[in-house]
């Protein structure tokens, strides 16, 4: 059989690499391919994703696998080792040129490089670096380079990896034991773990290490982030949550990636027929969110799902856990303490600092807080100001339904 071109290569590999969704531009709206001249900009499109560097700015990133060839068996995986899909592999040196090429054209400002596991683990952590080597060693390069790491592979080998990249990753890809044991059979949940755990020390290693010693070598700056897929096995978003805070909590990831399952070609039988709704995916981000970066607990975000462990799809978490516990609202914007205020549905972490720094001046007023937010419709149950307090509005039956989006809108997020 013919091999296949460079081209032909990069077409498979790109391709194969958009089910990671580790830096992604997913979760937006479906438009047909722009391949062929038609139309340009469609999201639906693979090769290069957007992903946000340790200082902020959005960055694009060729995103490609060294081989879609695997030895292992992952069921959810469009390139295990049992799935009829056109296979091509890469060497270290064409993926380094792809990228210099990429990057001279200004297409591209860093590399996003992932791989079926060939011969052995050892064997393909080997060849991930040595793109890396090259780039970094013989071309200079400076671009972000983010690696995935393989936890089969030796401690030195991922070692080394995050010696070369901005950011290393390893997946978890399943929340539960059980669900990792059904669906990635050739996974261990206990060797993924510990690999994390080594990549956490030698973070938090090298971050010291530079800040003591001017020319100490840097180690994976960008830290380190993780997906998790959603939907295809029997895991709650309570368990998935859970997960995602144990992880944040133990290893220091910088994300959790959330990835809605999709349906592959040629799929194996045990996984489920249908994709789970996108909102889902969307949920679970703005429950990450949620801990993040608004001071609520995992088991205050699992509150917020329902007694089967699954959040709510028409309304957002913060809003669910609002209407659970409605005893906490109203909140007085005047002399609320800035976590409570966090609480408040539709005031964001930007609104809350601004409200502090305004009620240190004068006594807000209704209106003054709808100008420092986008919409005062939303937090108006839920707030007191120094004309306006709800009286019976949180009592209300028909809150929930009030205050939820209408049917039509939901379906813009519809799987
Ligand atoms: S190890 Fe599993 S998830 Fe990774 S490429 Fe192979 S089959 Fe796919």
């Amino acid at each position: 059989m013919a091999q296949p071109s460079l081209l032909e290569k990069l077409e498979i590999l790109a391709d194969a690499a958009k089910y990671d969704a580790s830096c992604a531009s997913s979760g937006t709206a479906k438009r047909s391919s722009s391949a062929g001249g038609k139309g340009i900009g469609s999201t639906e499109g693979m090769g290069i994703c957007h992903a946000y560097a340790p200082d902020g700015r959005c960055i694009s990133l060729l995103k490609v696998l060294l081989t879609n060839h695997c030895v292992f068996d992952c069921h959810y995986c469009i390139n295990r080792k049992s799935s009829n899909v056109r296979r091509a592999r890469f060497t270290p040196q064409e993926v380094a040129d792809l990228t210099l090429s990429f990057y001279r054209r200004n297409y591209i400002e860093g590399l996003f490089l992932s791989s079926g596991i060939v011969k052995s683990p050892d064997h393909t952590m080997e060849q991930l670096i040595e793109v890396a080597r090259i780039l970094r060693e013989e071309h200079d390069f400076r671009g972000y380079i983010h690696l995935k790491t393989i936890p089969e592979a030796d401690a030195e080998l991922v070692h080394q990896a995050g010696l070369y990249a901005d950011r290393v990753s390893i997946n978890v890809e399943l929340p539960t034991v059980a669900g990792l044991t059904r669906l990635a059979p050739d996974k261990n949940a206990g060797r993924i773990e510990g690999a994390m755990g080594g990549l956490k020390t030698a973070i938090s290693e090298g971050a010291d290490a530079t800040k003591r010693f001017k020319h100490a070598p840097k180690f994976a700056p960008a830290g380190q982030s993780t997906q998790m897929i959603v939907g295809a096995d029997a895991a709650t978003d309570a368990d998935i949550v859970g997960k995602a805070s144990q992880l944040y909590g133990r290893f220091k990831l910088r994300r959790v990636y959330y990835s809605a399952f999709s349906p592959i070609p040629d799929a194996s039988a045990v996984l489920p027929l249908k994709r789970p709704p996108l909102i889902r995916e969307h949920r679970l981000y703005q429950s990450d969110w949620l801990m993040r970066f608004y001071g609520y607990a995992p088991g205050e975000v699992a509150d917020a799902a329902g007694a089967d462990g699954m959040l709510p799809l028409d309304i957002d978490p913060k809003l669910a856990w609002a209407l659970r516990f409605r005893e906490r609202f109203p909140v007085d914007v005047n002399r609320a303490p800035r976590e409570m205020l966090l609480r408040v549905p539709g005031l964001g972490v930007r609104a809350v600092d601004r409200i502090l720094a305004s009620r240190r001046h004068r006594t807000l007023r209704l209106e003054d807080v709808g100008r420092l937010t986008v919409s005062v419709a939303k937090m108006r149950p839920f707030i007191v100001t120094a004309d306006w307090r709800p009286v019976t509005l949180t009592d209300r039956a028909d809150l929930r339904a009030m205050l939820a989006p209408k049917a039509t809108q939901l379906e813009l997020f519809a799987a």
